[in-house]
């Protein structure tokens, strides 16, 4: 387990409010005893399992408990320095902004206080370095979609190059994609990278063919894509002919219900292809996870000895959304790193 721990790694696809540890959750459910939440409807436990559908469920109930401009900088700057702990050098959070009446929360001010966390953090001295990606929840369509790229992009000029993509998420079953299409083809236009959620459920095979075309920077699981699981070669061969890399996240995907157990796992696949593959958390707080225990799971899952599990969090680097010269950085990090930990 120490090797998996003092692994530099990279996470690329961690929602805010799905990453929110058990401390940090006490700390809210006190502020707001009122909401009568119980820590066991914010997480799934080990051993447990819940349907997609619950699990969207319990987003809404995180989302009564950070709803003010104070409750987003203490779970931001919580999760960072989690991650941080953990051994996670570089982090892109994905966070969807929220307006909230009463608090008086607005999408502009949510971003802002994001990005003060961040900055926060990194005056603390944490040795890891944080990007922001603006989600976009699929559920609410066109315009919203077209706002949040154009917040999105004011934020990417202005926030010294603390906000660097997009990412399309929310409840897979809800809304298409091709509503969306017109605000992630602006997205991609200005200089904002894509990070977009693919084929997480079956049924999604003909969006998935359209927002390929884009064609995104990253794929978030991609469940579905190949012929195994229902998907088609033609998809496989777009996604390997662009050398998308896929953000894969073994216990959320298991937990989820989406992939029956984690030898099934289509990580699997995509790994004996060569493809560019990412381990990730995707929800740590919910799920009940941290990187080192997907990337120790994914070893014992599949084999991996500790060389090609180096290699797995080494090549991570290359996905990054960050600048080309914090890329290097991170790779002599990595060079520096390795007679240590190996
Ligand atoms: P937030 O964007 O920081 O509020 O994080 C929670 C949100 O992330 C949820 O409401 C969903 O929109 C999104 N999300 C988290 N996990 C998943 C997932 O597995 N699939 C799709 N969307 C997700």
């Amino acid at each position: 387990a120490r090797f998996y721990r003092e692994l530099p790694k990279v996470e690329l696809h961690a929602h805010l409010n799905g990453s929110v540890s058990f401390v940090t959750m006490e700390k809210l459910i006190n502020r707001k005893p009122h909401l009568n939440i119980e820590k066991s409807m914010t997480a799934i436990g080990k051993g447990q399992r819940r349907t997609l559908d619950e699990c969207f469920e319990v987003f809404k109930v995180i989302h009564k408990l950070v709803n003010t401009e104070e409750d987003i900088l203490m779970v931001a700057t919580d999760v960072i320095r989690e991650f941080a702990a953990d051994g996670v050098k570089y982090l892109e959070l994905r966070s969807t902004p929220r307006e909230e009446k009463d608090t008086r929360l607005t999408k502009q001010s949510y971003i802002e206080t994001v990005i003060r966390a961040i900055q926060q953090c990194k005056n603390e001295g944490l040795d890891i370095d944080v990007r922001f990606l603006v989600a976009i929840d699929r559920r609410n369509g066109t315009e919203v979609a077209m706002e949040t790229v154009k917040l999105a992009e004011e934020f990417m000029l202005s926030s010294g190059g603390q906000v660097v993509g997009i990412d399309l998420s929310g409840d897979p079953k809800v809304g298409h994609g091709k509503y969306l299409l017109p605000a992630l083809e602006k997205a991609k236009n200005c200089g904002l990278k894509l990070s977009l959620h693919l084929s997480e459920v079956p049924s999604q095979l003909e969006e998935t063919d359209l927002l390929l075309n884009l064609p995104p920077d990253r794929i978030g699981h991609g469940t579905f894509l190949h012929p195994e699981m229902g998907g088609t070669q033609h998809l496989v061969d777009k996604v390997v002919k662009n050398r998308i890399p896929l953000e894969l996240c073994l216990t959320s995907n298991v937990k989820g219900q989406t992939v029956q157990n984690y030898s099934q796992h289509h990580f699997r696949y995509w790994y004996q292809l060569g493809h560019p593959c990412v381990i990730c958390t995707d929800d740590k707080g919910v799920f009940c996870t941290d990187l080192s225990q997907e990337y120790q799971l994914a070893a014992a899952t599949f084999n991996l000895s500790h060389e090609a599990v180096w290699k797995l969090s080494q090549q991570a680097v290359d996905c990054i959304f960050a600048e080309e010269a914090l890329k290097e950085q991170l790779k002599e990090k990595w060079t520096k790193l390795q007679p240590q930990v190996l």
